[in-house]
């Protein structure tokens, strides 16, 4: 068998059989290609087919490779933690844009998984102060080792969204893409989201439950001119809106993601 037969392994498409042998290989694209004609090295075509065996199980590219890209960096990502999603840019670029000007900020990412966003943040303003939060263990280790390979400095806390941080302690950003997705919502059942912690996907119940509690303890807990900025479901920016509204923040505004999809919702104190 030659590199060729991998890399044009009709069970899978193109691309998803080509990052599986660069990843088996360690080697680039255009190495593979300059070498496709020669012998496949046996143990690493059998890595390969154990690789493409989990893909054609259904198992997400992003936790068979061990990595996803985000803002420009690349991710680790494990089962433990959401795949970071180009959506979520949108909650990323609001964010840097209200840091502008703010680069001593207090930032708090609550939430944060494989750490994409506070970490995003952070490599971006690098004197920006940023914590990041998880209820999971397993997700904080995920989103330290990502902030120790990436070269980004902030602090990690666990517990329940605000709870994870001191009684008192405020910021100038709240960030989060909290769970959000209907439990009902038959996408659960679906393509990548089978695979993902379904804590990180949804509340149980309507999928406001965490944009409810974020948007009503964040008075509280933002310095004076601070800005909120929530990730949502597509059909849900009303009602966020409305959620911060009623929590007492002002100029309670949208913002689309690339798909022109209102994506993104947020306030100020
Ligand atoms: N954006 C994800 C999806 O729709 C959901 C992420 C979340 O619930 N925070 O697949």
């Amino acid at each position: 068998m030659l590199i060729k037969d991998l890399l044009q392994d009709s069970r899978l498409p193109r691309l998803e059989a080509r990052m599986l042998v660069e990843q088996v290989w360690r080697r680039s694209r255009a190495w593979l290609l300059a070498h496709d004609d020669e012998p496949a090295d046996a143990a690493l075509a059998a890595a390969y087919e154990a690789l493409a065996q989990r893909r054609l199980a259904g198992e997400p590219m992003a936790y068979v490779i061990g990595e996803r890209e985000f803002m420009g960096h690349v991710f680790r990502v494990t089962p433990a933690v959401l795949i970071p999603r180009p959506d979520t840019e949108t909650l990323v670029e609001a964010a840097l844009a209200f840091l502008q000007g703010r680069s001593q900020a207090r930032v708090l990412d609550l939430g944060t998984g494989s750490g994409a966003i506070a970490i995003s943040i952070a490599l971006a303003c690098p004197q920006a102060q940023v914590t990041a939060t998880d209820l999971s263990a397993q997700a904080l280790a995920v989103a330290r080792a990502n902030a120790q390979g990436l070269g980004a400095a902030l602090t990690f806390a666990q517990g329940s969204w605000f709870e994870a941080v001191a009684a008192g302690s405020q910021f100038d950003l709240i960030v989060s893409n909290p769970p959000y997705i209907h439990a009902e919502d038959a996408h659960l059942g679906q393509g990548d989201l089978r695979f993902e912690p379904r804590s990180a996907l949804t509340d149980g119940g309507d999928g406001l439950a965490a944009l409810a509690e974020i948007a009503r303890h964040a008075p509280a807990r933002l310095l004076p001119g601070g800005a909120i900025w929530m990730e949502h479901g597509w059909d849900q920016a009303p009602a966020v809106r409305a959620l911060l509204q009623e929590a007492g923040l002002r100029d309670v505004a949208s913002r689309q993601d690339l798909a022109g999809i209102e994506r993104i919702s947020g306030g100020f104190l």
